[in-house]
C-alpha cells in the first residue's frame, strides 16, 4: 500500500502529527523505531507547558510556544492526558529588575498577556517556603505541567482510532525516492509514501541524510533530572524557574502533574545521542541548584535518577519546512519548548503539506474525543490494599502495585486501546504501576504475570531500566552522598 504520509518517529511531534492529519481523509503510517510511542526526548523532560516568553518572536520556537500553549485546554478536555494550568515564577535573587523586565518585553511581543513582576509580599504569597534570597519573579498565570508521555500516548490512541496506521519496532535504515514515492526499508519491512515527515528527535539529522534532505545538524545536549515521591510535590504550587543561561533554561524546581517533586535539568553536551545513564556529580550539582530555591528539600524522599537529551540543531532554532527533497518535510531539532510547541508544529505541518500538494479532504467521522483511562480507588485503606492484591492473577479488581494501587482491570484497559503495548514500562507509563515508592520492587514480576495473562505472551524485558544497560545513580548512592555532604 502506498500511503499519503509517513511519520518517522512517535515522540510528541509524530504522535500530534498523526493524529491532526486523521482529520483528513488521508492514509497515514507512523513508523517507529521503539516498541511503544513516546520513548524518546518526550518521555525524559520537564513537562512543563511553558509561558512563551523564553524565545523572540523571530524564532519558530517564540512564536510556536505561546500558540501550542494556547492549545494545551481544550486538548486536555479531549483527550485526558493531564494537564493543569500551574502558573510558573521566574525567580531572581538580585533587586536589578531589568533581566526580568526584558523577558516581560519579549513576553508582551510573543501576544502574551498574562505576565506581572511581583517582588518579595507577593512571591511568599504564592510559594510560602522559597528561600528568603529570593527577590523578584516574573509571573505567568497560565504557564502548567503536563504528563508529556501521557499526551503521546493520548495522541496516537486518538490518531489510531482515527484511522493512522502505527508500526513500531520498525527503524528507518534507508530512504529513496522515485517517481515522486517514498520507499521506506525498515526491520519491519519496506512501506511505501508520497510524503514523509522526519519527527525523528536527536536522531532526524541522520534520517534527513538518508533522503538526501541534510543542512543542520543535531547537537545532542543531555539534562540530568531528580524524582522525588509522591507527595513531596506539595512543597510549591508553581514551577520555580532561575533566570536562563546560555546552556539553556537552568535548574527549575516543580511538581509533577502527579504530585511528585521533580528538580533539574542541568546542561552538557554529548557525543552519545542514546546515553540516559545518570551521573553523580551531575545530580549533587543540579540538588544544591535546588536548595537554593527550596532549603527544605529532602534528599531522603528521593526516588529515581533519569537523562533527557535535547534535540539542539546546529540553526538554533526547530527545523520545521520542506527540504530540497520534494515531499520530504523536517520537523527536527525540535528542543525545549517543543513539548509546548507540539499542537502548534503539528498544524503547521499540515499546512505545510498542503501548500505542498497534499489533498487536505476532511474526513467529516473524525472524532477528537479518546475515552479517559480506567481509574481504580486510590483511597483505599491499607487492610482492603491487602486483601485486593493477594487476589489470583485474573481478577480485575486485583491490586497489582501497591504504591500507586494499580489494579489489574487499569492494566488491561491500557492494553486495549489500539496500540499494543509489550513492556512493563508501557504499562507503567500508561497507568503509573512501578511508579511508587518501591519502583517496582513488588510489582514488576506481577506486572509482568498480569500481562502474560491477558495476552498469553510474556513482555519484552530488555526494555526494563535494570536490563536495558543503562547505568542510573539509585536510591542507595544518592544517599551516600547525602550522607557525605553533611558530614563535610
Ligand atoms: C532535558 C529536556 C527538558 C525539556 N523540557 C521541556 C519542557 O519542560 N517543556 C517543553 O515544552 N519542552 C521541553 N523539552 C523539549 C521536548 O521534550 C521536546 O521538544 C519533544 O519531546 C520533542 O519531541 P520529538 O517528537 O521531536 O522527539 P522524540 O520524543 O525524541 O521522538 C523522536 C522519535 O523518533 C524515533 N526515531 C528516531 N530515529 C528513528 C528511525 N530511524 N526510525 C524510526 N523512528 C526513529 C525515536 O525512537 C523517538 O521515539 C525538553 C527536552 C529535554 C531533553
Amino acid at each position: 500500500m502506498v500511503h499519503d504520509v509517513a511519520i518517522i518517529g512517535a515522540g510528541i511531534i509524530g504522535t500530534a502529527l498523526a493524529r491532526e492529519l486523521t482529520r483528513y481523509r488521508l492514509k497515514v503510517a507512523v513508523i517507529e523505531k521503539h516498541p511503544d510511542v513516546s520513548m524518546g526526548a518526550t518521555k525524559a523532560n520537564s513537562a512543563i507547558v511553558h509561558g512563551g516568553y523564553a524565545e523572540g518572536h523571530d524564532t519558530l520556537k517564540g512564536r510556536l510556544c505561546i500558540a501550542g500553549r494556547r492549545r494545551f485546554r481544550e486538548l486536555e478536555d479531549e483527550l485526558h492526558f493531564g494537564f493543569t494550568e500551574t502558573g510558573s515564577l521566574l525567580v531572581s535573587m538580585e533587586d536589578d529588575l531589568e533581566p526580568l523586565e526584558r523577558l516581560q518585553r519579549r513576553g508582551i511581543e510573543n501576544g502574551l498577556t498574562d505576565l506581572s513582576i511581583i517582588g518579595r509580599e507577593e512571591i511568599m504569597k504564592l510559594e510560602p517556603n522559597i528561600s528568603e534570597e529570593v527577590k523578584n519573579a516574573l509571573f505567568c498565570k497560565g504557564a502548567g505541567i503536563c504528563s508529556p508521555y501521557g499526551m503521546a500516548i493520548a495522541m496516537a490512541e486518538n490518531a489510531v482510532e482515527n484511522g493512522a496506521e502505527l508500526f513500531l519496532s520498525a527503524e528507518v535504515k534507508g530512504i529513496e525516492m522515485e517517481n515522486g514515492i517514498f520507499t521506506l526499508s525498515t526491520d519491519r519491512g519496506d512501506f511505501q509514501a508520497r510524503f514523509v515527515v522526519n519527527c525523528a528527535g536527536v536522531m532526524s539529522d541522520r534520517v534527513a541524510k538518508m533522503a538526501g534532505a541534510d543542512g543542520f545538524e543535531i547537537l545532542p545536549r543531555s539534562g540530568e533530572y531528580l524524582l522525588f515521591a509522591k507527595g513531596t510535590g506539595k512543597m510549591l504550587e508553581h514551577v520555580v524557574f532561575q533566570l536562563p543561561t546560555a546552556m539553556g533554561k537552568g535548574v527549575l524546581v516543580t511538581p509533577t502533574i502527579h504530585g511528585n517533586l521533580l528538580i533539574g535539568p542541568d546542561a552538557t553536551d554529548v557525543e552519545d545521542r542514546e546515553d540516559t545513564s545518570t551521573h553523580k556529580d551531575r545530580l549533587q550539582n543540579v540538588y544544591n541548584q535546588a536548595k537554593k530555591l527550596y532549603p527544605d528539600i529532602k534528599g531522603e524522599s528521593f526516588l529515581r535518577s533519569f537523562t533527557g537529551i535535547r534535540a539542539r540543531s546546529s540553526t538554533g532554532d526547530f527545523v520545521i519546512g520542506p527540504s530540497r527533497i520534494r515531499g520530504f518535510i523536517n520537523a527536527a531539532g525540535i528542543q525545549s519548548p517543543g513539548l509546548t510547541a507540539s499542537p502548534a508544529i503539528a498544524s503547521l505541518l499540515v499546512s505545510i503539506l498542503g501548500d505542498e500538494g497534499l489533498n487536505l479532504e476532511p474526513e467529516v467521522s473524525f472524532n477528537p474525543f479518546r475515552k479517559p483511562q480506567e481509574l481504580a480507588r486510590k483511597d483505599l485503606p491499607y487492610r482492603e490494599v491487602d486483601r485486593l492484591s493477594r487476589l489470583p492473577v485474573g481478577s480485575r479488581e486485583r491490586i497489582v502495585c501497591r504504591c500507586e494501587r494499580v489494579t489489574e482491570g487499569e492494566i488491561a484497559d491500557s492494553m486495549d486501546r489500539g496500540i499494543e503495548v509489550t513492556t512493563v514500562d508501557g504499562i507503567k507509563r500508561r497507568t503509573r504501576a512501578a511508579m511508587g515508592w518501591c519502583q517496582g520492587t513488588f510489582c514488576r514480576e506481577r506486572i509482568a504475570a498480569a500481562m502474560e495473562d491477558l495476552t498469553g505472551k510474556l513482555p519484552d524485558g530488555s526494555y526494563d531500566i535494570e536490563r536495558s544497560g543503562v547505568s542510573r545513580i539509585e536510591k542507595n548512592d544518592f544517599l551516600d552522598f547525602l550522607k557525605a555532604q553533611k558530614e563535610d
